[in-house]
């Protein structure tokens, strides 16, 4: 049985309700530009996709963006800074917020057409504060439709990246998707699953047969993974880092642009997250150490808000209300950091 509660127009109907300015259409097409190049190895700036697990409310969110838009100018030489607006949360056991996008008020019940005019909102007027278009998680690959015009990266999370549609939606899309390990951890699966991605895919997209191009800039995104005994396991390590470079190898140009980025949250730090800070320190090592090392690993996802760690409730103003996050200060050190050394 299946309620009927709320209508949800169409992509195009709730797009052409908030669309895309002029003027902020181009940054966003120069910002994919700028993450494309990091992938295919044209520029050999790191990308840093930064912010919180998830954006639960706007006002602290924008007031990060501002911030990051500031610091951006400080590195943009080195980095490509790409926020994370996560406006869709997978839950490991399927309750629990799931994001903006179902809940734009995160003390009320679910309201997914105002999380959609929510979201749209948000990601528009983050451009317009900080001259940076984001990243999301492509949570329900079938919603893409509607954030398509304002996103630079789309994630698929480790929950999400073995299943069909998502790979198959992937191959359409235009901008770097990063695929998250399973939470199992396979690299093989990983690889299959950055394959599918970048292959032409045909299958069926809101009411039609659609043909798709494959995306080459689909890549890894190492998350640590968990063991049978339900402990997180990291997988920023150099050998992790050296078996996947082989799998790229061994798949004889099968597979396009070898890149990994590392996730420094999630079971790489066993949601600690000031160990992101150690962590970023130990890649980078392993990036001036070893060549391989260096031509594989592109970049960071981590997961940084106004204050430290996480609450149960929205009580204090840029602090998560999922997984615990760098505080400013230290996430703004940490990014100078990785531009220093980058
Ligand atoms: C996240 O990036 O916040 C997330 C949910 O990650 P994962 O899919 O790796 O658990
Ligand atoms: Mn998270």
């Amino acid at each position: 049985m299946f309620e009927k509660q709320i209508f949800i127009p169409s992509a195009e109907e709730l797009v052409a309700e908030r669309p895309l300015p002029e003027s902020l259409k181009k940054i966003k097409q120069e910002r994919d530009k700028l993450c494309e190049d990091v992938i295919t190895g044209k520029s050999d700036k790191l990308l840093v996709i930064v912010g919180p697990c998830s954006a639960h409310e706007s006002a602290p969110v924008l007031e990060y963006m501002r911030r990051l838009g500031r610091l951006n100018e400080r590195v943009k030489d080195k980095l490509v800074i790409v926020p994370r607006i996560y406006t869709n949360k997978p839950r490991t056991r399927g309750v629990g917020y799931k994001g903006m996008f179902s809940q734009p008020d995160p003390e009320n019940k679910e309201n997914i057409l105002a999380g959609i005019r929510a979201i749209r909102d948000l990601h528009l007027r983050a451009i317009e504060v900080s001259g940076l278009s984001a990243a999301d998680e492509m949570l329900y690959p079938e919603n893409y439709a509607y954030m398509e015009d304002l996103l630079t990266y789309v994630a698929v999370g480790a929950r999400s990246s073995e299943n069909q549609l998502h790979r198959l939606v992937s191959s359409g899309i235009e901008t770097p998707v990063g695929i998250k390990n399973t939470t199992g951890g396979s690299i093989q699966v990983l690889l299959n699953s950055v394959f599918a991605a970048q292959s032409p895919q045909v299958f069926k997209y809101h009411n039609w047969q659609v043909q798709t191009q494959g995306n080459p800039y689909a890549h890894c995104v190492l998350r640590g993974r968990v063991d049978k005994s339900g402990n997180d396991v990291p997988n920023y390590h150099y050998e992790t880092v050296m078996n996947v470079l082989a799998g790229y190898e061994k798949a004889n140009g099968e597979l396009k642009y070898p890149v990994i980025i590392i996730d420094t949250n999630h079971s790489n730090s066993g949601k600690q997250c000031r160990q992101q800070i150690r962590i970023v320190n130990e890649v980078m090592q392993n990036r001036s150490f070893d060549t391989g090392f260096r031509r594989i690993v592109k970049g960071f996802m981590i997961e940084s808000f106004l204050v430290e760690g996480n609450q149960q409730h929205d009580v204090v103003f840029g602090k998560s209300i999922t997984d615990p996050c760098l505080g400013w200060e230290d996430s703004e050190r940490l990014i100078l950091d990785i531009a220093e050394r980058a």
